[in-house]
């Protein structure tokens, strides 16, 4: 069946219309109608190939919120005209050590990414969200129980567990101090999420501009990271620091933040390497890690803790049409806080 979609035919393309295929709904498949698409900085670092790995034509997307217009035969966990969720990852091979410890984006055969991974159904290679419909096998698809204001919800899907997993794995929480790296898309979720478990939070941002409405998101303190004497005050002072940033940049300026034994975790993931001076762990036997997005049951425990929680993504909607402008914007740091396409604007 072919559907609609927006994606770039090249790595030097700008994003343009196309038609793809999706397969007939099988007996365990759940058949989505995308009512919204929430842009990720992956989706342009992937668009513009600039980690080296991207199959063109490319269709991003992987923060899809929609409604299901189709349920397979063995369907037991949907039903037409559910609103459902689909995150970045669509199949996995569900036996290996890591499906079973419900980490499904570390399987040992090669997790399905939602776009740019192996099509084991129609051949090639998958095609994400910003197109009319996707179909989907019903243990990737997550029930969305938020009832209202729906495009704010679709960014959950990545940017939520994106930075829902290392908060929790780390221990955001009452007595802990952390901080935020960058308030972009997964930043400002970063600072709603771990202000919501309790945690002080403290946001560190490169542009004035931001100061005040990190607050309103939940920040009790923010630092410009352009400022050596706020960088200062702040040394020795972090439990656990989350970095966004999705350009290249000092980390040393920030583990020198941490306290003894503290973490920072890497979940920005720009084009060239970032350089860390052994120093800046030595001292202190801090911890630099990293986080891969979220399995499914715990992307489902975050969707059920925002929806509790009343959290939901500061939006812009955009039509499809505006989707090339939309990148040349958030490559400017110039959105507040995600961009989500209205799937009703592709045709
Ligand atoms: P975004 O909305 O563009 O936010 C990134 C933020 O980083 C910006 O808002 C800006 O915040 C800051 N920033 C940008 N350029 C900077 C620079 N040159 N120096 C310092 N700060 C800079 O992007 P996003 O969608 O949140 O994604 C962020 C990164 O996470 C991307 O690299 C993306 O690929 C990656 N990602 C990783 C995972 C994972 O599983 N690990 C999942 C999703 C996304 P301020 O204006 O506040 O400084
Ligand atoms: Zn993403
Ligand atoms: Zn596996």
């Amino acid at each position: 069946m072919s559907v609609s979609a927006y994606g770039n035919p090249s790595a030097a393309a700008p994003l343009a219309p196309m038609t793809i295929d999706r397969r007939t709904t099988g007996p365990t498949d759940v058949k989505i109608d995308i009512l919204y698409c929430g842009i990720c900085h992956s989706d342009l670092h992937q668009a513009r190939n600039e980690w080296k790995n991207t199959l063109y034509p490319c269709v991003p997307g992987h923060e899809i919120l929609g409604t299901v217009s189709e349920v397979g035969a063995e369907v037991t966990k949907f039903k037409i005209g559910d609103t459902v969720g689909v995150g970045c990852l669509v199949d996995s091979c569900r036996h290996c050590s890591a499906c079973q410890d419900d980490e499904e984006q570390f399987c040992e055969k090669g997790a399905v990414f939602t776009y740019n991974g192996p099509d084991k159904h129609l051949g090639g290679h998958t095609f994400g969200g910003y197109s009319k419909g996707v179909t989907v096998d019903q243990e990737f698809v997550l029930q969305i129980r938020h009832t209202e204001n729906l495009e704010a919800v679709a960014p959950l899907l990545c940017a939520g567990i994106t930075t829902y997993s290392p908060l929790k794995r780390w221990g955001a929480g009452p007595g802990k101090k952390v901080g935020v790296v960058g308030l972009g898309g997964l930043g400002h979720m970063a600072v709603k999420i771990a202000a919501a478990m309790g945690a002080e939070v403290v946001l560190f941002t490169t542009s004035p501009s931001k100061v005040e409405d990190a607050k309103k998101l939940g920040a009790s303190g923010v630092v410009l990271s352009n400022n050596p004497e706020q960088l200062a005050a702040a040394a020795g002072t972090f439990d656990l620091i989350v970095d966004t940033v999705s350009a290249n940049h000092d980390v040393n300026a920030y583990l020198a933040l941490i306290k003894r034994h503290g973490t920072m975790v890497l979940v920005g993931a720009p084009e060239d390497p970032l350089q860390v001076a052994s120093f800046s762990v030595i001292f202190g036997s801090k911890n630099l890690a990293g986080s891969l997005i979220g399995g499914i049951a715990e992307t489902q425990e975050m969707l059920d803790f925002c929806a509790q929680h009343n959290i939901v993504s500061e939006v812009e909607t955009v039509g499809i049409d505006k989707v090339n402008e939309a990148y040349e914007r958030l490559l400017k740091s110039d959105v507040k806080y995600r961009f989500v396409i209205d799937m009703a604007s592709l045709n």
